[in-house]
C-alpha cells in the first residue's frame, strides 16, 4: 500500500457519501481498476455500509451467537435478547 493510497483511503468516506467532486471521482475511480488493494477495502467498506443501511446493526445468526454465549458461559442469558 503506497502513499497514494493511504491519501485516497483518507478520501473514501466522502466518495461512498457522494461528497467527492467528479473529478476526483474518476481519478478514484482508475485508481481502483488497477490497485487491487484499495479495490478490496473500496468493495469491502461499501458492502458493510450498504448492508448497515438496509438491516441496521448487523444481526448475529442465531447460530454464532449460541456459540458465543457458550464460550462466555453466559448461557443464562441467552434468552434475554442482549444487543451484540
Ligand atoms: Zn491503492
Amino acid at each position: 500500500m503506497t502513499r497514494r493510497c493511504r491519501e485516497w483511503l483518507d478520501r473514501l468516506s466522502l466518495y461512498l457519501d457522494g461528497e467527492l467532486s467528479e473529478a476526483l471521482c474518476r481519478e478514484l475511480e482508475r485508481h481502483l481498476a488497477e490497485c487491487p488493494d484499495c479495490h478490496v477495502v473500496f468493495n469491502t467498506t461499501r458492502r458493510t455500509i450498504e448492508l448497515y443501511r438496509r438491516y441496521g446493526r448487523p444481526a448475529m445468526p442465531e447460530e454464532a451467537r449460541a456459540r458465543l454465549f457458550r464460550i462466555l458461559h453466559l448461557d443464562d442469558l441467552r434468552d434475554l435478547r442482549v444487543d451484540l
